[in-house]
Parts: structure tokens; C-alpha cells; sequence
């Protein structure tokens, strides 16, 4: 069996990613999955290159997961000049909620939340927090203007996002453009949505509402001090987790987000979820052919962390190495993956709970009798996140009822999922996946393989059996 790379890579699709020739080139250097920003572009933009990423999978052969993420209640500033509004230091400003364009004066800041929620002493961190600001006063007849105090100054540009932690949303975190947005990747059959600024259990279940019965599955973005607090009810309430390292690092102190990401990924890990590390991963590779020294020590550390993904942003959406930024993240991951050993160390869980125990017996059971494959029959993906949860070494192979169970897989570490239809028993989906990664040169005569599965075909969340099968 070949080396299969674990950590699994998903790579922001944008302006630098979108031709047919990058983003073949994408995947066949290690990409797992997409993800499309829905803060950025149009609808269309989206839909065309999502066409694209189905069309090169029938390609290529490999399942491409699709993750919609969604803008959530971001706030931006309004327009200013091209050139920006220098803030010095030191100096006092208006922020204006009324207009939507500068001038001349005060800084448009548009937003309805911004109006109703922020007050004296609230810290108002502008474009990914290169600019602090602390309010100081409020102005007008309704409020809506505020002084504000400029503690790190800077140019400030048109849009650039705007993070104020103090303030708690009270509003139901799905706007309009949200509502639309999910409305078009349910129709656009996405395989994932990601939810941004979620808050709490609450805001998971409303968005499962809204998606109503398509199937696809929900990651929530931490990046929020009440996410933090309400983490498990969140996990409990999500298919995935997203370590959202951008936002979570302006709105909780930046000095402790390393220790954040061990706890998200942790609990996820606890909750048998999947769990993506993102933002800043090789962000130098955005200007730079090769990273630093501390971007390859950070993917390497997300690895030795356990985490089942890692993420590419503006490296690949729009810097200007974005195959060379996918290739050096692959290099990484495979080479710490052959130091981890595996540090994860759920060895003492204790489950009492058979759909749990047979897979945490299928890593013993592979290594006891050197197998070299453990093969999962899965109808909706959970029997072989299961197995992944235990981190075997030996690779794990997902014989999916279907390409949407095969794709949601594409973000779990470890998995290399294959589809096999027309079922009629247990058995002959043993006899037609051994086929198929025989076919495939995954496996030859005479190698072992340990069988996870059911005993009933379509008993779904009924994992029971397992077996050692010597390959004919
Ligand atoms: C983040 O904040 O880290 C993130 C992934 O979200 P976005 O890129 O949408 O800001």
C-alpha cells in the first residue's frame, strides 16, 4: 500500500485558483477539498467554480469536498478615497453609522449591529486588527455617531472588516445575504456550509433549520469569546468545527491563541467531529515563493495538534503562489506525519457503546495482524470518522453509499473514501470494495485487510461487525 497523507488539505477557491489549469493543478498536488468564500465575489462566481470543481473530480477521480462559508454578521466600513483615511495616533474620530460613504469627515460605518451595540470603552479593531480604536463618546440626537479615541493609527482602506469583542449580537445571526447565500449552495448541492461568528447552540440549530432537508452537513466557525464559552453545546449541535484563527485572534487576545486551538481541537476530538485548523498558514506565500520558518513550524504544530484539516485562505484564493502554497503544505504534513507516531491519545476512552468500540478495535486488530488497510462499509460517514478518531496508522479506506457520504469524508483525517453502488449484501460489498482498491493498486493478493461494518446492509449508525479478510 502506498503512503497515504493523513492531514487532510482544503484550499480557498478565488481569482488566483479559478482557471481550469490551477485548479487542476490544486488537486493533483493534494488538495481535498474547496472552500468558497461567500464574502467575497458573486453568487455566480461560485457557481462557476463549483461546475469546475465536479468536472475535474469526474477527472481526476478524486473526491473534492465543497464548503459554502458564509460571510455572517461581518461588519465593514463604508467607501472611503482610494488612497484611505490616515488615523494617527492619539487623535480622536467619528464613526458614523448613518452614511454609507465618506466625507470628509467621519467614517461611514453602515452597520446596524455596529449602531445598536456599541458604547463607551468598547475596543473597535478595524481591518484584521492592524488598527485599534477605543470609543470614547457618543454623538447625534439617536446615537448613532460615535467618538472614538485611536490608540494604534494606520491607513484605513474602503470595506475593511470591523471586530468590536465587547459587542454581543442580539440579533438573529442569519441576515438576508446569509439567508440567500445558503439558499444558492443547497441548490448548488455543496457538501458543507460553514457558519460564521456562531454564538452558541442556538445559532447551530437555526441554521440546520434553514437547510431543512438537504444533506449537507454544518461546521461551525469559532471565532467568537461566546463560542468559546459555549463550545461543547456548539460541537454537540455541528458536523465540523472550524478553528477560525483569523477573527478569533482579533476578538480574544492574540497571545492565547495557541492555547485556543488545542482546546477546540480537543473538544472536537472528544466529540468525534471533525476539526480544521485555518487563517495564516502560510500567509507569506501570498507574496512569497516559499514561507517562513515559523508558518511551516505552525502547519507542522496543527499536525502534532491532531487536527484533521488544515486550511489554505488568501494563500490560494488570491496570493500569487497558490499550487507552490498547496505543494509546501503537503510536504509539511507528510513529513511531520511521519514523526507523529500518533500523539493523540484516546487510548483510555472508554465506550461502552458498540458502533464505538468495534471501530477503536479496528486500529488494535490492524496492528496486531499488520494489516494493511482497514476498509469502513459507511452509509453516512460517521463508522468511518469513528475509525479516524483513533488515529490508526494503518490507512483507512470508506466504502461510501454514495459521493456526497465520500466527499463530506474528504475533511477527516485519514480517510480516502471510494463509492460503491448497486449493493445487495454486506458481503458483496466487501467482495466489490476489495475489487475496486485491488483495481485501484491499493491493495494486492495476499495482503490483509480488516473489514468494519454493519451486519444488515442499510442498518444506518449500526456499526457491529469486523472481520480480517486475507485478500484473494
Ligand atoms: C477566520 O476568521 O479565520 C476565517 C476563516 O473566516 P474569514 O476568512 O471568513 O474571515
Amino acid at each position: 500500500m502506498h503512503l497515504i497523507r493523513k492531514t487532510k488539505i482544503i484550499a480557498t477557491i478565488g481569482p488566483a485558483s479559478e482557471s481550469r489549469e490551477n485548479l487542476l493543478r490544486l488537486i493533483t498536488e493534494g488538495t481535498d477539498a474547496a472552500r468558497l468564500n461567500f464574502s467575497h465575489g458573486v453568487q455566480a462566481d461560485h457557481g462557476r467554480r463549483i461546475k469546475l470543481i465536479r468536472e475535474l473530480e469526474r477527472k481526476t477521480g478524486k473526491f473534492i469536498g465543497i464548503i459554502a462559508d458564509l460571510q455572517g454578521p461581518k461588519m465593514r466600513v463604508g467607501a472611503l478615497p482610494k488612497e484611505g483615511v490616515l488615523l494617527r495616533d492619539d487623535t480622536e474620530v467619528v464613526l458614523d453609522t448613518t452614511i454609507s460613504e465618506y466625507d470628509g469627515g467621519a467614517i461611514p460605518v453602515p452597520s446596524p449591529i455596529f449602531a445598536k451595540g456599541a458604547s463607551k470603552g468598547s475596543r473597535v479593531f478595524l481591518d484584521d486588527g492592524s488598527l485599534l480604536l477605543e470609543i470614547v463618546g457618543v454623538k447625534g440626537l439617536l446615537g448613532r455617531q460615535f467618538v472614538a479615541r485611536v490608540l494604534r493609527g494606520g491607513t484605513l482602506y474602503s470595506h475593511k472588516g470591523i471586530n468590536v469583542p465587547e459587542l454581543k449580537l442580539r440579533t438573529n445571526i442569519f441576515e438576508e445575504k446569509d439567508k440567500s447565500d445558503m439558499a444558492y449552495a443547497i441548490k448548488q448541492k455543496v457538501d458543507y456550509i460553514a457558519v460564521s461568528f456562531v454564538r452558541n447552540g442556538d445559532d447551530m440549530r437555526e441554521a440546520r433549520k434553514l437547510i431543512g432537508s438537504a444533506p449537507i452537513k454544518l461546521i461551525a466557525k469559532i471565532e467568537r469569546p461566546e463560542a468559546l464559552a459555549n463550545l461543547e453545546d456548539i460541537i454537540s449541535e455541528s458536523d465540523a468545527i472550524m478553528v477560525a484563527r483569523g477573527d478569533l485572534g482579533i476578538e480574544t487576545p492574540l497571545w492565547q491563541l495557541p492555547m485556543r486551538q488545542k482546546e477546540i481541537i480537543d473538544k472536537a476530538h472528544r466529540a468525534m467531529k471533525p476539526v480544521i485548523v485555518a487563517t495564516q498558514m502560510l500567509e507569506s506565500m501570498t507574496k512569497n515563493a516559499i514561507p517562513t520558518r515559523a508558518e511551516v513550524s505552525d502547519v507542522a504544530n496543527a499536525v502534532y495538534d491532531s487536527t484533521d484539516a488544515v486550511m489554505l485562505s488568501a494563500e490560494s484564493a488570491s496570493g500569487k503562489y497558490p499550487v507552490e502554497a498547496v505543494r509546501m503544505m503537503k510536504n509539511i504534513l507528510e513529513e511531520t506525519e511521519k514523526d507523529v507516531g500518533h500523539v493523540f491519545s484516546n487510548e483510555k476512552e472508554e465506550y461502552h457503546d458498540i458502533k464505538v468500540a468495534v471501530p477503536k478495535s479496528a486500529k488494535y486488530i490492524a496492528e496486531q495482524v499488520d494489516a494493511n488497510a482497514i476498509l469502513v462499509g459507511t452509509a453516512t460517514g460517521s463508522a468511518a470518522q469513528a475509525v479516524s478518531h483513533y488515529r490508526p496508522q494503518v490507512c483507512v479506506i470508506a466504502s461510501a453509499a454514495n459521493e456526497r457520504v465520500a466527499r463530506s469524508l474528504s475533511i477527516v483525517w485519514g480517510v480516502t473514501s471510494i463509492v460503491i453502488k448497486n449493493i445487495k449484501s454486506i458481503i458483496d460489498l466487501e467482495k466489490k470494495s476489495l475489487a475496486e482498491l485491488k483495481k485501484r493498486d491499493f491493495i494486492k493478493s495476499g495482503d490483509k485487510v480488516v473489514f468494519v461494518s454493519g451486519t444488515r446492509l442499510g442498518d444506518v449508525g449500526k456499526t457491529n461487525a469486523l472481520s480480517v479478510v486475507r485478500v484473494s
